[in-house]
């Protein structure tokens, strides 16, 4: 098993952990190098769920924060071993996230005495289907493992806050319409024809900008398909066109859902799929202090994370990690080496208060 040295610097551990082949469903050697490696720190508690490692530290603190990253990368693309080049870290997963992965593992070892007790959660399956996802199973099965005031996940972020994340949803509008021949069409009634009302009223749609703890949430609603037609001579009886809500964390999917309905009202409307959207709880203390004690302003999540998961188990979450997220999953993925320093650094005046 290769073993990880937590008290090197975060260049070092950040190669380290690159040159662990740790692809999705293969990390559970990388799994252990990582619980061997925290098992040695008396100031930590560590636990191992599957491949996911789990240290507390348990100091009585008025609050408990956790610090989180996957370990499991994408497939590799003849991006292994890392290299060191002008100052960048290239290398499967060195963006995302095993730059975020070496800050969070410095910061465990190094800082015995935090100012807010911290849970560290080190999980697999994040890159592959929802179901699969350590931190969705931990949620399941242990949700007190998860028990905090406040979560950061440590995805790439290039260093910056990103708050919370937007809910997504999908949903079928369903045209009914009467078959018949095209060469009788008079006597049918045309359900794709039916749907021109349905895309006026999306591009007429105006999607609300909602402030949510001090960041504005753009929403979007959206036809990313349409299907409909039986054959060449037929007039159709079904067409169906989905949309796409990605809806501010002021909204339950059940609220979005209703928001779909009320905007289609007069229509068939049936719901696919949908994940919650969270909110950033940047009102709380333990976030309004790290907002401060990094320095940046923080800026709303454009898409879904992670941080839902929190969100569900209440729990408020940010992003906040090194690397472009615009690089993740890249051949030529990197992350800076100034930007893993910062990383350890301000996460660090956050933890030592
Ligand atoms: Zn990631």
């Amino acid at each position: 098993m290769p073993s990880l040295d937590l008290h090197t610097d975060v260049v070092t551990l950040t190669r380290a952990l690159v040159d662990v082949e740790s692809v999705s469903g293969n990390e559970r050697t990388l799994a252990d190098a990582v619980e061997a490696a925290l098992s040695g720190l008396p100031h930590l508690q560590t636990g191992r769920f599957g491949n996911t490692v789990v240290a507390r530290t348990s100091l009585s603190r008025a609050e408990r924060v956790v610090v989180a990253g996957h370990l499991d990368t994408v497939p590799e693309a003849g991006n292994l071993p890392s290299r060191l080049v002008d100052d960048r870290i290239y290398g499967l997963g060195a963006c995302d996230m095993k730059g975020g992965v070496a800050v969070a593992l410095r910061l465990a070892a190094t800082i015995t005495e935090p100012v807010r007790d911290v849970t560290y959660v080190f999980y697999d399956c994040e890159e592959i289907e929802a179901e699969k996802n350590g931190l969705g199973r931990l949620a399941r099965t242990r949700p007190e493992e998860l028990t905090a005031d406040f979560a950061v996940l440590m995805e790439p972020s290039s260093a910056q806050v990103e708050g919370g994340c937007q809910g997504t949803l999908r949903a079928e509008i369903v045209l009914p319409g009467k078959r018949a021949h095209s060469a009788r069409a008079w006597m049918g009634a045309n359900a794709i024809h039916a749907a021109a009302p349905v895309l006026t009223r999306l591009a007429e749609y105006k999607p609300r900008q909602v402030p949510v703890d001090g960041l504005v949430y753009r929403e979007g609603l959206n036809a990313v398909g349409i299907t409909g037609g039986v054959a060449g001579n037929v007039i159709p009886d079904e067409c169906r066109v989905t949309v796409n809500y990605r809806f501010a964390p002021d909204r339950s999917e059940a609220e979005a859902f209703a928001h779909v309905q009320e905007t289609f009202a007069g229509y068939v409307v049936e719901l696919r799929d949908s994940a919650p959207a969270a909110a950033p709880g940047l009102d709380r203390p333990s976030a309004a202090a790290f907002v401060e004690a990094l320095g940046v302003q923080p800026h709303p999540k454009f898409g879904w994370t992670d941080v839902a998961r929190f969100a569900e188990l209440g729990v408020p979450a940010v992003n906040y990690g090194p690397g472009e997220s615009a690089l993740a999953h890249t051949r030529d993925e990197y992350v800076e080496v100034a930007e893993l320093h910062s990383c350890e650094d301000r996460m660090g005046a956050w933890l030592r208060g």
